[in-house]
């Protein structure tokens, strides 16, 4: 699958996000902040795999989310256990995240219409 269609059939099981013309537009998992990019290209977001493959984690679209790359590049340095923190902070912090991804999950509607 090519980022584009990842990112797509991420954004379209997060109910967060929503079509905005050439945009998705909606939550960082990570952060809750603001985030948009572009639905050809991805641009804009960065693909997170919540439980980090190195550590067990799927390509499972419930383990995928759509973050910051900010988000995405302080999950790795605040929360890896090989730095700093200790693997029980880390799977909580994972579970907590993998909970959100769930509480935000909608069924996939199917691919969006191309433009
Ligand atoms: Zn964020």
């Amino acid at each position: 699958m090519s980022t584009a269609e990842t990112f797509d059939r991420v954004a379209r099981t997060d109910r967060t996000f929503e079509r905005r013309g050439a945009l998705w537009v909606g939550k960082c998992l990570i952060c809750n902040g603001p985030i948009a990019f572009d639905a050809r290209t991805g641009e804009g977001a960065t693909l997170e795999h919540i439980r980090a493959r190195s550590r067990g984690g799927t390509e499972d679209p419930r383990n995928l989310a759509l973050v910051h790359a900010s988000c995405n590049h302080e999950k790795g340095r605040r929360w890896d256990p090989r730095r700093r923190r200790s693997a029980e902070d880390y799977d909580a912090f994972v579970a907590r995240l993998l909970a959100r991804r769930l509480d935000r999950w909608r069924d996939d509607p199917g691919p969006s219409p191309r433009r």
